[in-house]
């Protein structure tokens, strides 16, 4: 029941995107070495290869959109969690109970020529239980002579073994069959609360005053769960009044568990950051005014601009701000977060509570944005007055020209622009400007897509 994009003379142009819908997550985890980022490449169908013979190398990424026949869905990888000081036990261990929190369906994935080792046996004690989907990879059966091996892994108590070889793509076809039959059509752990309170997710680097702001929003007034329509069940989430309005802090689990994992702690944060962002519908990215804006500061926003999340940035601790940091943050803010000027700011401080009300006009603003749909006609008058008071420079003699935009989905916002030939990178952000100066869209990315037609 494709949506069909019907220009002004009726013809066909075609077909607008789904709604957004809160994807399956399907969770990869593992200790290191048994072949996770192999799997990871071969399920996304990548030839550049992650896979180093280093294990446990550092990634950046955790969560990626992924499709098999035809089904997509979001694939995440713990493999990039390096394990810290107290052993690798413990780290992938912390893994798998991520992935079993956060994730709709679990691939566990064990090197079927080493066998089960100790801390196998420890993750899956945690797998067995669950009662998600748990699939058992037995990696590295490169052929026929090695199914046995995979056969033996029956003894974990997990089910039937999948023998598959992650590096030459056999037995992943069946693997991804299985998996699809039993992951949701819709994610259990991001799915929208239709009529529920607003799910946000509190961000920030360790130490800029998450679980303070948590445990103040909480403190002033706790709120009786079950006598809210459509509040979670999930007990890693949080309902919370700020001044008159309650809110769902998703994942707040994660910012009351403080990990303090050394050499992986990064790596869990962004894991946890990703996680919650699937099922948040904003995000508020704190930072500590006392502190130089960071590269991971900056991270974190990227990870909410890769989410299509709404955005409030939050500077913290601002009850500790003298005039001289005053003047330089502001520098800061102007270089470092140039990117996302749209973003409502709130300076509050956690600690005494000030501003915290100020919060919720910010979150109300970005999420507006987020929601807004512009009906077609008006957007198309909006692009035709745009074209005519600055139109397309011309390249090699032609002119590429716009027929028909729409916008084909909130959430956020995502406009398509039918067209007779390449739109310049430039005049699409020019197209982007302006769709901010007329709409605002304050807190909410943007999304602009071309379709070329012949
Ligand atoms: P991770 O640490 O769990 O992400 O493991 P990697 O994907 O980095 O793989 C670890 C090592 O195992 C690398 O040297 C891979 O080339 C190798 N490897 C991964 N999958 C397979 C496989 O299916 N067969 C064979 N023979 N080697 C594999
Ligand atoms: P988290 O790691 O992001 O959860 O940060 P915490 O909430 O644990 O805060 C880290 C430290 O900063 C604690 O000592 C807090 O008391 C302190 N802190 C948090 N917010 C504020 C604030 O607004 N003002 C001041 N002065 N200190 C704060």
């Amino acid at each position: 029941d494709d949506l069909q994009l019907l220009g002004a003379d009726g013809e066909f142009l075609g077909f607008a995107e789904p709604e957004a819908e809160a994807l399956p997550v399907v969770a990869i985890v593992g200790r290191p070495n048994v072949g996770k980022s192999a799997l990871v490449n071969r399920i996304l169908g990548r030839r550049e290869a992650v896979v180093e013979d280093v294990p446990g190398v550092t990634r950046d990424r955790v969560s990626y959109p992924a499709e098999w026949t035809g089904r997509r869905f979001t694939l995440v990888d713990t493999g990039g969690w390096e394990p810290d000081a107290r052993g690798i036990d413990a780290s992938v261990a912390a893994q798998a109970e991520v992935a079993i929190e956060l994730c709709d369906a679990v691939l566990f994935v064990v090197d079927s020529r080493v066998g089960p080792t100790a801390t196998d046996e420890r993750v899956v004690q945690l797998l067995r239980r669950t009662n998600k989907p748990v699939f058992l990879v037995a990696n590295k059966v490169d052929d026929a002579v090695q199914e046995p091996e995979a056969a033996a892994l029956w003894s974990l108590g997990l089910g039937e073994p999948y023998p598959v070889s992650a590096l030459h793509g056999r037995g992943v076809a069946d693997l991804l069959d299985a998996v699809l039959r039993k992951l949701p059509k819709e994610s259990a752990v991001a799915k929208p609360q239709l009529g529920g309170p607003r799910r946000v997710a509190i961000l920030g680097r360790p130490n800029v005053g998450k679980s303070s702001l948590l445990n103040k929003a909480a403190g002033e007034e706790r709120v009786v769960v079950n006598d809210l329509a459509g509040t979670t069940r999930d007990p890693v989430d949080e309902q919370v009044e700020i001044a008159g309005r309650v809110w769902t802090f998703v994942d707040t689990a994660g910012i009351r568990r403080r990990v303090h994992l050394q050499k992986g702690a990064d790596f869990y944060a962004s894991l946890r950051t990703a996680a919650a962002l699937e099922k948040a519908e904003v995000a508020v990215v704190l930072f500590d005014v006392t502190q130089e804006i960071s590269d991971q500061d900056l991270r974190i926003v990227d990870l909410v601009l890769e989410s299509g999340r709404a955005l409030v940035l939050a500077f913290n601790k601002w009850d500790l701000l003298d005039d001289d940091r005053r003047r330089y943050l502001e520098r800061e803010i102007e270089q470092d977060l140039a990117h996302v000027a749209w973003a409502p700011r709130v300076n509050m401080s956690a600690r005494t509570g000030r501003h915290l009300e100020k919060l919720v006009p910010a979150l109300e603003t970005a999420l507006d944005s987020w929601d807004t749909r512009i009906p077609t006609a008006k957007f198309n008058a909006f692009v035709a007055e745009l074209v005519q008071e600055y139109p397309h420079p011309l390249r090699g003699g032609k002119q590429p020209r716009i027929l028909f935009g729409t916008q084909v989905q909130n959430r956020p916002p995502t406009f398509v622009l039918f067209t007779t030939g390449f739109l310049d990178p430039g005049y699409r952000r020019f197209i982007q400007r302006r769709l901010r100066e007329r709409y605002g869209f304050e807190g909410s990315p943007i999304v602009l897509n071309m379709r070329i037609r012949e």
